[in-house]
């Protein structure tokens, strides 16, 4: 349901995405590893374009975008099929829970006022944030924050869910409840790319694990093959150097 095929992006005449190619099926849960600076998060930001790849191609669904050429119609079509979670939760900070997960209801899904509280009341219980929902970003802990940030990316109905490090801006002792989370919502059969260093997460939850060094796919495959029977010496040497 979504293939990424031959993405490249350059900054300032340097390649940091080199012809990347994924597919996903619908319902997966892919995670993308890789040391810092391997181009992850730039990969995942040129799925939606917030990121304008320099070539490739980018299809979700029956949608195909060229790369090179997308129209304002092309990148509106990605980014109504997809909904991000960011490192740093990117909430409103004068809008309170409520009104952030609200917010993408009227405005994009173009819901009346009531019907929009509805679903996002619905939405903030799924992420265990119901006593919250009056409350403004700034008196939340930081997995609270993420949690209403997983809330507000899923109150878009997107077709694939975009997880950018979702955890690495967290105290430790915050991490679980948002892996929690995740792994709810997963078990639900939305499709997900994840983005993150939770080894523990991706060998648990994903499907299908994509190894990234430098600006390509090393490896790839179930997380049981990444994860005991890695083939490139790169992806080894990762594996080992973070467990
Ligand atoms: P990762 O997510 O694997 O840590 P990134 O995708 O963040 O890697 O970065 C890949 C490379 O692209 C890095 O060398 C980074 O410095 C560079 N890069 C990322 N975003 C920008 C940008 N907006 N401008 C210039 N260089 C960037």
């Amino acid at each position: 349901m979504i293939k990424l095929t031959n993405i490249k992006k350059s900054f300032h005449g340097q390649e940091v995405l080199k012809g990347i190619n994924l597919t996903v099926k619908k319902g997966e849960i892919v995670v993308i590893l890789g040391p810092s600076g391997s181009g992850k998060t730039t990969f995942l930001r040129c799925i939606n374009f917030l990121e304008k790849p320099s070539d490739g191609e980018v299809a979700i669904g029956d949608y195909s975008v060229d790369c090179k050429r997308p129209s304002k119609l092309d990148i509106l079509t990605l980014r109504k099929r997809t909904a991000m979670v960011f490192q740093q939760y990117n909430l409103f900070k004068h809008k309170t829970v409520l009104e952030n997960v609200m917010e993408g209801l009227v405005i994009v899904q173009k819901k009346k006022p009531e019907a929009a509280r509805i679903k996002a009341l619905e939405l903030l219980e799924k992420v265990g944030l119901s006593d919250k929902i009056n409350a403004y970003p700034s008196q939340l802990s930081g997995g609270q924050q993420q949690r209403v940030g997983i809330a507000r990316a899923l109150a878009l109905n997107p077709e694939v869910l975009l997880f950018d490090e979702p955890t690495s801006a967290l105290d430790p002792e915050l991490v679980g409840e948002v892996l929690e989370v995740i792994k709810k919502i997963a078990l639900e059969g939305i499709t997900m790319i994840v983005v993150t260093h939770e080894m523990g997460f991706a060998k648990e939850v994903s499907n299908h694990v994509v190894f990234m060094d430098q600006g390509t796919v090393v490896e790839e495959g179930s997380p049981i093959e990444i994860f005991t029977n890695p083939k490139e010496d790169r992806t080894k040497q990762f594996l080992k150097r973070i467990r």
